[in-house]
């Protein structure tokens, strides 16, 4: 097995992350609202890809949305994160992909508060959370 995520096989994925972990980064699922990790966490740190290790938000980014899932009104670097058209579900979204390793994040929608006007909805599980020595 390869140390670099970009060239894990899916059997790779399996080994290195969570049934939880997989299904949302592999398998593009969706955890529970109100019962995952990081909704209404509010330690400070930076919060990492947790397939890859990227850092992909910013606590300083983070908002309450009210959804559920840890929110935020933008990546913590402009090429962390890749944005694709998603129409599953009979309506158009924009998803969420950690750039580095392709893993599924959540989805971008256009209803943010601040500045960029943008809400990051992403999965806990997606996530790991470095918390600020
Ligand atoms: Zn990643």
């Amino acid at each position: 097995m390869t140390s670099d995520p970009q060239s894990y096989s899916e059997a790779d994925w399996k080994k290195v992350l969570s049934s939880e972990q997989y299904d949302v980064l592999r398998g593009c699922g969706t955890e529970p609202p109100f019962q995952n990790a990081y909704w209404n966490c509010k330690e400070e740190g930076t919060y990492l890809c947790a397939g890859c290790g990227t850092a992909l938000f910013s606590s300083e980014d983070k908002f309450d949305s009210g959804t559920g899932w840890p929110s935020y009104t933008k990546p913590a670097a402009d090429n962390a994160i890749a944005a694709s058209d998603d129409d599953s579900l009979a309506m158009r979204r924009t998803e969420a992909r950690c750039k580095n390793c392709g893993g599924h994040l959540g989805h971008i929608f256009s209803d943010g508060p601040g500045p960029t006007g943008e809400r990051y909805c992403i999965n806990s599980a997606a996530l790991k959370l470095k918390k600020k020595a």
